[in-house]
């Protein structure tokens, strides 16, 4: 079965973590200027806050102007990683600055995710500790011992590596959630919700393209016989199968859901009724001869609707409904096209 990018939780955690993170350099840099200017008489480093709350600025206007998420984060980031490098430089690492490193590791595995944050902890964190190095050896600065310098490059590692690993975790998280929210329990088919969106994007397609595009509405015969002679359990085991079949017998691209109780949706894109009928007829078969635990096999009625000129879901299912009830009154395990 094919699916569709379905990204949006991710997009809005997304923006709303570049926002903040926006909110709080602008706040910052412009408290940290005017603190620089005002107490210490730091021009440079005023100067630095100044860039960065322009630098900022800018940002914001790119993404208000372009809604393009994944190149805000990117720059958001890299103003984050200037300023923290420029502080570093300016100050040679003096009066603790290099604290302000630890920030860099959730910034950047927020805004980048697992892999970008790697990238951009890791070689700010390469070109610290090589500054530092460089600084002590050089007998620059004497602020850094080899056990002050073996200390602060480990604790670097350990954040970069727990940041990492938290990334992760969350990345999982959302996918596991997207997975749930978009599944029936029960057969694991897409749910009513997904259905929803599967319908309404490939209607958006097909009336774009001028494409043909099938509906099928499948339910299973009986089924409350099922219920009653074998137990509710048995019932469930008749639908997982059920959704097993349909899933294995339609073609890659085509869509199957779980529509309710014992009724299943199919999407046939870029099909005709003719091609659908067939696809449908074989389904059909093969269900009515599938051997169940109980022997007693089960048989399901289909209605098939094919899409009118800018069709909408709403219609095009009904019609597939209504097919399926001529069917139901034709005498069941059959396929109806709507006439
Ligand atoms: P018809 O051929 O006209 O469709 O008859 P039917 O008995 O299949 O139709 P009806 O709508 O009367 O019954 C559907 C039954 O499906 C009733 C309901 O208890 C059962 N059902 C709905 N969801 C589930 C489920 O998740 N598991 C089980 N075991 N049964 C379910
Ligand atoms: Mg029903
Ligand atoms: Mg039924």
């Amino acid at each position: 079965m094919a699916s569709i990018d379905h990204t949006a939780y991710e997009k809005d955690h997304q923006v709303s973590l570049i926002k903040s993170i926006l909110l709080v350099v602008i706040g910052f840099s412009l408290f940290a200027g005017l603190t620089n200017f005002a107490f210490f008489d730091s021009y440079l480093l005023g100067s630095l806050n100044v860039v960065s709350v322009i630098l900022s600025l800018l940002v914001a206007f790119y993404y208000h102007r372009s809604a393009n998420v994944k190149v805000t984060s990117w720059l958001l980031c890299g103003i984050v990683v200037f300023n923290m490098l420029s502080l570093i430089g300016i100050t040679k690492g003096s009066s603790y600055t290099l604290i302000w490193m630890t920030i860099l590791p959730p910034i950047c595995f927020f805004l980048l995710g697992r892999k970008g944050g790697s990238w951009a902890v890791g070689l700010s964190f390469g070109i610290v500790a090589g500054y530092v190095f460089y600084m002590r050896t050089e007998k620059i600065t004497s602020s850094f011992t080899n056990g002050a310098f073996l200390n602060i490059f480990c604790a670097f590692v350990v954040l970069w590596l727990l940041f990492r690993h938290y990334e992760e975790s969350r990345e999982n998280a959302y996918s596991a959630l997207e997975r749930l929210s978009i599944t029936d329990k029960l057969t694991g088919l897409n749910n009513r919700s997904r259905l929803d969106e599967i319908l309404t994007e490939q209607l958006g397609i097909a009336n774009r393209m001028k494409q043909p595009m099938v509906v099928v509405l499948a339910d299973c015969d009986h089924f409350k016989v099922v219920n009653d002679k074998y137990g509710h359990l048995y019932g469930d085991y008749v639908l997982k199968t059920l959704a097993e079949i349909l899933v294995s017998h339609v073609r890659e691209g085509d869509f199957v859901g779980r529509w309710g109780g014992e009724e299943f949706l199919i999407v046939c894109p870029d099909t005709t009724i003719k091609e659908a009928e067939i696809l449908i007829e074989r389904l059909r078969e093969k269900i009515a001869s599938f051997p169940l635990r109980l022997k007693r096999n089960v048989t399901m009625t289909f209605g098939i609707a094919g899409k009118k000129e800018n069709d909408d879901m709403t219609n095009i299912v009904n019609r597939a409904d209504k097919a399926l009830y001529q069917g139901k009154k034709a005498g069941r395990n059959t396929v109806k096209v709507y006439e």
